[in-house]
């Protein structure tokens, strides 16, 4: 690992993240150590080398299989809101995807544990976040419709995904007044939740935090 490919050069420099986090904070990512990950973590190595130069633009970007690396403002509201209850020690990634969400939190929470149902993305994220000295993120290919029993409970579950309604295994896997973010609902219609496990009750206090667009939540695993 050089400096070099951490930090970049050209269109991935500090300048060009520094708009992002100013674009970020104006579009009302109000928690600080939320746009210090943001500003710290180098988004062009979790997209296709081709696609390096618009990594910090606010968009979401192809990363193959079908499927995107969620647009930063989304990986901020969505990091803001898993710390908006104050801290969360053993969060679960649904959803690995490129891995940007899960190297976005690492530094925030003791532990990131992240699942993806595509084998060949699962394979990739690991090296980065070797590569990034991440080592407090957990990853495995698994559906995470089913959550990750063997490391549960958690803090929080995020999910990147969308389902059509909430698994009901995810609210099993909460920890006592822990918090599930998800987006839910039919492609066109999804609206991002933060549902809220009241104490160690079965009960759960629901709010919409606003509309999204997330590929869906598929079930089982597969190697392409
Ligand atoms: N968090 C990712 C976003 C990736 S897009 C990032 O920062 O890049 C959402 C991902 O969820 C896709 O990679 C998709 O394959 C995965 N996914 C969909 N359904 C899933 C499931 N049931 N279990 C695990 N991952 C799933």
């Amino acid at each position: 690992m050089t400096p070099i490919d951490i930090h970049g050069v050209g269109m991935t420099s500090r300048r060009t993240r520094e708009r992002l986090v100013q674009r970020l904070r104006e579009g009302g990512i109000v928690d600080a150590r939320v746009l210090e990950a943001i500003r710290s973590t180098p988004r062009h190595l979790f997209v296709e080398e081709a696609l390096a130069h618009r990594a910090y633009e606010d968009n979401a970007l192809p990363i193959g299989f079908g499927q995107t690396i969620s647009q930063p403002h989304i990986v901020a509201l969505m990091t803001q809101a898993v710390l908006s209850r104050g801290p969360r020690r053993r969060v679960l990634e649904v959803g690995t995807g490129s891995g940007y969400q899960a190297a976005v939190l690492a530094p925030l929470v003791e532990r990131v544990y992240t699942v993806e149902r595509i084998r060949p993305l699962q394979q990739r994220a690991p090296k980065l976040f070797r590569k990034l000295r991440l080592r407090t993120i957990e990853s495995a290919v698994h559906d995470g419709g089913l959550g990750w029993p063997e490391h549960a409970p958690y803090d929080a579950i995020i999910t990147t995904a969308a389902p059509e309604v909430v698994p009901e295994e995810l609210l099993k896997q909460l920890a006592p007044d822990g918090l599930l973010v998800i987006p839910v609902g039919l492609s066109g219609q999804q609206e991002l939740r933060l549902i809220a496990r009241q104490g160690d009750s079965s009960e759960y206090v629901e709010e919409v935090i606003q509309r999204v667009r997330f590929v869906p939540l598929l079930s089982g695993t597969t190697s392409a």
